[in-house]
């Protein structure tokens, strides 16, 4: 009973945030595969697109809200949410060359 209340009040809490992660994760991989095998173009220039095509979203969705009121309550501040989303994207994006792992000290050595 207590289990079933926790669940139904996590629909806008952390489970359901990971499955919509993984469904865009899905639908972003097939659209970015279906846009690299259609144009030719390198995948730095599809990924470029891809950003452009996230950065007009974020504007129309912004625009929408500053226009009339929304019952979600969100008030868009562009410079703020900008920020938020650069560093979203960079968290996400960073990786450790393959190079610089080689160099590191060994742990643990026996
Ligand atoms: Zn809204």
């Amino acid at each position: 009973m207590e289990k079933q209340m926790l669940e139904q009040q996590d629909v806008f809490g952390f489970g359901d945030r990971r499955t919509i992660q993984a469904d865009l994760d899905r639908v972003l991989m097939m659209a970015f595969g279906r846009a690299l095998d259609v144009s030719g173009l390198m995948p730095m220039a599809v990924m470029n697109v891809m950003a452009n095509a996230f950065g007009t979203l974020y504007r129309q969705v912004a625009e929408q809200h500053q226009n009339q009121p929304c019952p979600c309550g969100w008030r868009p501040t562009s410079a703020q949410d900008i920020e938020l989303l650069k560093s979203a994207l960079e968290a996400a994006a960073k990786w450790e060359p393959a190079d610089k792992l080689l160099t590191m000290p060994a742990l643990g050595r026996a």
